[in-house]
């Protein structure tokens, strides 16, 4: 199939009219720092390419009292500069700030980083932290789906992704990100961990939230470690043995791959840095 056309998306209305007439033929384009690399190596090739970038509703940040909603065309720039996100919800300021060099940040889209489906995605991790739900529309109607299960759920190629929707933590929680970068020398993807920790006056976790990237196929809650922490108070034993939990589980998920014995080594130092930021912010906000 060659290209035949590049449509300037207009309205969210007219895309979902277009990606309803053309299916499989069409793709999307918002900040194209994925899709033209695959343009080019013509790892895909479509008949229609369909410009979302210039939709002004896909582009908002918007709260209200108890909820945060990210439009899909929010780029990772635009988190970085928007005060929403420092205090409690710094792990998704770090990890947007963390992707790539400023010119991609400026480009690259939330919306585009999860519909691309990479394991690897940086700002995935934190919004599955968070709980966050897409919402998606084609000419079947909306579908609000958590981000977690989106892998699995996956998008159809009628429809796209409006927003990412998280409810705000409360005062007790932190999220918190950390990630060990690509190396040049090594040919193996970057990992990054996310977690939303509560803890209570007496610094006992009383809810714990963990997500992963680039330990699995794709990014997914770490759930025996979740449940390893809740009820305990974190110290330098707790954090070893949360470690332990952790690669104990990747053990299982990750058996006969070249990557384990590398990735068993880099997991103890993200997971460490994600649990020493939490004591270090709780001591930052000893207001609580
Ligand atoms: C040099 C370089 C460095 C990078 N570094 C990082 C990094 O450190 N961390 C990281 O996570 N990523 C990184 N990336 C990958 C990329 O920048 C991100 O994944 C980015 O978020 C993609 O967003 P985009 O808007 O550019 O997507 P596009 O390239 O426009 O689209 C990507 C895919 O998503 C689909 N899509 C886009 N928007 C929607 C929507 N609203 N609804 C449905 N489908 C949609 C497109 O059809 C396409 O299939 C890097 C890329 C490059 C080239």
């Amino acid at each position: 199939m060659t290209l035949k056309e590049v449509y300037n998306g207009r309205s969210v209305e007219e895309v979902v009219g277009l990606l309803g007439e053309y299916g499989n033929g069409a793709k999307l384009i918002s900040g194209g720092t994925d899709i033209v690399i695959e343009l080019k190596n013509k790892k895909i090739t479509p008949k229609i390419l369909i410009d979302i970038s210039k939709i002004e509703e896909l582009k908002e940040i918007r709260e209200d009292e108890n909820y945060i909603t990210l439009g899909s065309g929010v780029t990772f720039t635009e988190i970085i500069e928007n005060p929403l996100f420092s205090g409690n919800l710094h792990g998704l300021y770090k990890a947007c700030r963390m992707v790539g060099s400023p010119q991609i940040r400026n480009k690259g889209t939330i919306g585009g980083n999860i519909a691309n489906g990479s394991s690897a995605a940086d700002g995935v991790p934190p919004l599955i932290a968070l709980g966050a739900t897409i919402k998606t529309l084609s000419i079947e109607g909306t579908r609000e789906i958590p981000l977690e299960d989106y892998y699995i759920d996956k998008l159809k190629s009628n429809e796209i992704i409006i927003e990412v929707k998280f409810k705000k933590p409360n005062n007790n929680q932190i999220l918190t990100f950390a990630k060990l970068g690509l190396r040049k020398a090594l040919a193996i993807s970057r990992l990054s961990i996310a977690s939303l920790i509560g803890l209570n006056e007496e610094g006992i976790i009383e809810s714990v939230t963990i997500a992963s990237g680039a330990l699995g196929k794709y990014p997914m809650r770490e759930e025996e470690v979740e449940e390893y922490l809740i009820n305990k108070k974190i110290d330098e034993k707790i954090i070893e043995e949360a470690i332990t939990t952790l690669q104990n589980s990747m053990d299982e998920r990750l058996k006969g791959r070249s990557t384990l014995p590398y990735k068993r080594v880099a997991v103890s130092s993200i997971l460490r840095e994600n649990l020493e930021e939490l004591i270090k912010s709780r001591i930052e906000v000893e207001a609580w």
